[in-house]
């Protein structure tokens, strides 16, 4: 059956943003992604009525190694750096899930991600469970020598927990193919063997897989088709604003526009821009190798604006595609947007969650709308186990495949259950980790 919106008509039809009913109303702290991620698990454990023992089960990650991290610097001094490797649950098999190098990374916010990861993992149907690591650090101040010893370092640090059948890292914020590549290395050297199946988002070189560094772009765009379909609206000529230019920002930019969609905003750490009339996603990316920023994108009708502007700029798509807690209650009700795609991992914090969905704004969550990358992440493993590897157009039929029947999954759900998109699909995840812990028991 088509959806509608429920802007438009009465929600008397089942629709994607759901009809707010169901909603528990949360007033909790805006800026602690820990307690938001909590807060979005009571919620569904009150609505499933969760088994009171897995509900705890679940609110604890499950290891925690915190290290810091001597780093001799290129000009002899020494540096220590405090990283975090969170396995938050491993009921439905290792834990997986990146590594982040920012200034502001917190052991809250990795324990946050950790439990994203579990949920994620769910959602997509594959047979992991969720972890996340993090290094403060401000990766930009550092030599490529000096991130190279940091990376070694942390990976030396946090080796007793991670391999290919325990925790398997990944990129995720300010970490890419290289960054995988030291880490790969490091551990091999450890065991005495290449593993190249101890981390994924390697270069192809090593044991990569095609289609990977694409693969949480690729995966956003083909959840915005999806949903577009659903919705009975059109792609081509609708208009989109990105924020944050990394690898999803970007892929996502480029997929989009050659659908026949119109960039009018994007923006990086530095600011952004925003022209009426769409910006020219090659120059951006041209802008970004060169090391500036989209920021200085100069053209007619393009104007300079802030991240926050950028938020609430008028389009039809709004893709966070940065950090979490962008949208807030502060700035979640000037959204103008009609469809939120989540690139980033808990862009939204359920008090703005609770505005766009009264708003009727659709909502594909990040738990579904970024699992691309942790997907293609899923072959690559499949590969590097096996020796045997895949064509890039059998990774994105794949890929394809494994979105759309995610995105059902978690559609049924929101039809059945008259809830959003978000509730829909953490009721999806939560069921399926808590079935694997029934099935396995509590040990001993
Ligand atoms: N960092 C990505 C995410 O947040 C990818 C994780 C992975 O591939 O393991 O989903």
């Amino acid at each position: 059956m088509p959806i509608k919106r429920a802007r438009e008509t009465k929600p008397a039809a089942p629709v994607l943003a759901g009809n707010g009913k169901n909603l528990v109303h949360c007033a909790l702290s805006e800026t602690n992604p820990w307690e938001g991620a909590l807060s979005q698990l009571d919620t569904v454990a009150k609505r499933i009525n969760l088994d009171p023992g897995i509900h705890k089960y679940l609110r604890t990650p499950k290891r925690i190694l915190m290290v810091s991290i001597p780093v001799q610097m290129d000009n002899g001094s020494v540096e220590i750096f405090e990283g975090y490797r969170v396995q938050h649950n491993l009921a439905r098999g290792p834990a997986k899930g990146g590594i982040r190098y920012h200034p502001g990374v917190t052991l809250d916010e990795v324990k946050a991600l950790a439990f994203w990861m579990t949920m994620k993992c769910a959602v997509m149907g594959l047979p992991y469970g969720g972890a996340k690591g993090g290094v403060r650090v401000d990766p930009k101040k550092l030599s490529l020598k000096e991130l190279e010893r940091l990376t070694r370092r942390f990976t030396a640090e946090i080796s007793i927990i991670i391999g290919p059948n325990k925790d398997i890292p990944a990129p995720d914020v300010y970490t890419n193919s290289q960054t995988m590549a030291w880490i790969m290395d490091t551990y091999s050297m450890g065991v005495g063997h290449s593993e190249p199946g101890v981390v994924t988002g390697k270069p192809i070189e090593i044991g990569g897989s095609l289609g990977r560094n694409e693969a949480t772009g690729r995966g956003v765009v083909y959840v915005i088709e999806q949903a577009y379909k659903e919705l009975g609206w059109n792609l081509r000529g609708a208009t989109a604003a990105i924020q944050g230019f990394g690898n999803a920002g970007s892929i996502c930019a480029k997929l989009l526009s050659t659908l026949g969609v119109k960039i009018v905003a994007v923006s990086d750490s530095k600011g952004g821009v925003y022209a009426d009339g769409g910006l020219d996603v090659a120059r951006l990316n041209t802008l970004k190798a060169e090391g500036a920023s989209v920021a200085n994108y100069k053209g007619p009708g393009v104007t300079q604006i802030t991240n926050e502007e950028l938020l609430e700029s008028q389009c039809d798509i709004l893709v966070p595609a940065a950090l979490e807690n962008q949208i807030t209650g502060e700035n979640a009700s000037k959204i103008k947007a009609k469809l939120i795609a989540e690139a980033a991992n808990g862009p939204t914090t359920p008090e703005a969650d609770r505005i766009l969905h009264d708003k009727k704004i659709i909502l594909l969550p990040d738990i579904l709308a970024n699992a691309g990358g942790v997907t293609v992440s899923y072959f690559e493993w499949v590969q590097d186990i096996q020796s045997y590897f895949w064509k890039e157009e059998d990774i994105n039929n794949r890929l394809r495949e494994l979105m759309i029947k995610a995105f059902q999954a978690v559609h049924k759900i929101s039809t059945t259950e008259n809830v959003d998109m978000r509730l829909a699909a953490d009721i999806l995840a939560v069921q399926r980790v808590a079935q694997a812990i029934k099935l396995r028991g509590i040990y001993p």
